[in-house]
């Protein structure tokens, strides 16, 4: 199975410091679900996974959405009448409401307080605020802050652009041996916040850089795109491919302190679900697995009924189920070493299991076939004969079509990398084949 080295946790915890290490690079950047910020990321990530580009026009309809204008900011700052810069983007990338409009003007606080936007409750924390779809700008400073301002007058200036350009996202595509596919999709759309977003940016840079040196069975595509309208557009552009998508995970919220969670796809007992429920608690003995609900990250398109895909999300909090959430508290402070690598290791083991996963048919149904005159007894060699040939048995019993080696291994309580082996060892002796799995499948249900 994939992910041999990824099985201990000191490897996947050292792992977590050079996750770290590229979430602090990523950390300062001011990114939007469009512009330069964003292609400034893919630079970035680009050093550690090739990564192929999009850029989708600004006005491109996607199903329901409209891609929008392309965001991009130079400068934005309130000002005293000493010229001293109160709030200040350059000292950090949530001052400015994410898609503000360009304004230049000299305003007085009072003028100027629809426009700011604090936290009461956190009066040292900056919040994080978007107008993405209605034409607005706004300033968010510490409230602390904000109850110190004078009267004014105060000079108001966001240098931003907001025009026809394009929506990037990034994939980085493992090609594997069968006609199957999976995906990996992470929201590239956050500013400075370090688990809501960077977690799973750096946690599927580290799983795509690992697999590339693997030979796969499905071809794995790691997405990195805007929330929503991104993984809209993927969509839009690869719903050819969907028939043949028999997995898919959602990474985001991977750093805080909360239980490792899987959040079921819609249909809740998807084979991305099934294999979830085996593989979670044998990586982690407190993770948690809590049922679909149609608010969350993009696991909502992929799980809108018109598409209904075996997608699930690996997190940890629910999106507003840490107190840091969406404001300058979610810092990389929160993006602890052990954690970190054990989101990896889980999300690698799953990942590991749904590929080697396949739907084996006994081609001798009639009677048990006779393992003997065909080897597999002696193929049996150093390991210990009782289990494997447990495991033989169990996957020609269980193999009528309609089960997949992670439902024989729920059901008979063995490895699932033991059955992995007695599949490998049946196909070769010809008593059972794995049609929808076949490097020649290009069509077929997923059970
Ligand atoms: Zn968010």
């Amino acid at each position: 199975m994939l992910f041999e080295n990824l099985r201990s946790a000191q490897r996947a915890e050292d792992l977590a410091v050079e996750m770290r290490t590229l979430a602090s690079e990523l950390y300062p950047i001011c990114r939007s679900i469009t512009g330069n910020g964003v292609r400034h990321t893919f630079d970035l990530l680009g050093r550690w996974i090739p990564l192929q580009r999009h850029e989708v026009p600004s006005g491109t309809r996607v199903f329901d959405w409209e891609v929008p204008d392309e965001w991009n900011i130079a400068d934005a700052y309130i000002a005293d009448a000493e010229q001293r810069r109160i709030v200040d983007l350059r000292r950090h990338s949530l001052h400015v409401v994410s898609y503000s409009i360009p304004v230049r003007a000299t305003m007085t606080l009072a003028q100027l307080q629809s426009h700011l936007h604090s936290l009461p409750d956190h009066p040292d924390r900056i919040p994080y605020r978007t107008s993405y779809y209605e034409r607005s700008w706004g300033f968010c400073l510490r409230h602390e802050d904000r109850l110190r301002l004078g009267p004014g007058p105060y000079e108001v200036v966001i240098d931003s652009k907001l025009e026809p350009g394009n929506l990037t996202y990034a994939e980085c595509i493992v090609p594997g041996t069968t006609g199957r596919h999976g995906i990996v999709y992470t929201h590239s759309c956050h500013p400075s916040l370090a688990n809501d977003n960077l977690s799973g940016l750096v946690v599927a840079a580290a799983l795509a850089r690992a697999m590339l040196q693997e030979r796969t069975r499905l071809t794995w595509h790691f997405v990195f795109g805007p929330g929503t309208i991104g993984s809209l557009a993927w969509l839009s552009r690869n719903e050819s491919m969907l028939v043949r998508l028999r997995t898919g995970l959602v990474l985001g919220l991977l750093g805080d302190s909360a239980a490792l969670t899987y959040k079921r796809s819609r249909r809740s007992d998807s084979v991305t679900d099934r294999t979830a429920e085996l593989i979670l608690p044998q990586v982690a003995p407190d993770a948690r697995v809590v049922n679909f609900e149609p608010y969350g990250y993009d696991e909502r398109q992929f799980c809108s009924p018109g598409f209904d895909l075996p997608v699930g999300r690996l997190t940890r909090s629910a999106q507003s189920g840490f107190p840091e959430y969406h404001s300058s508290a979610d810092d990389l402070t929160l993006l602890e070493s052990g954690r970190l690598g054990e989101s990896l290791r889980a999300a690698a083991m799953l990942m590991a299991a749904l590929d080697v996963d396949r739907v084996p048919v006994n081609q001798s149904p009639k009677g048990e076939p006779r393992l003997g005159k065909r080897g597999l007894y002696s193929a049996v060699g150093g390991q210990a004969p009782k289990d494997f040939e447990r495991a033989l048995l169990w996957v020609l019993n269980q193999g009528d079509g309609s089960r997949t080696l992670v439902d024989i291994a729920r059901r008979s309580g063995l490895p699932l990398d033991l059955l992995d082996r007695a599949a490998a060892a049946l196909e070769a002796a010809e008593l059972v084949r794995c049609p929808h799995d076949e490097p020649s499948a290009t069509r077929s249900a997923t059970p």
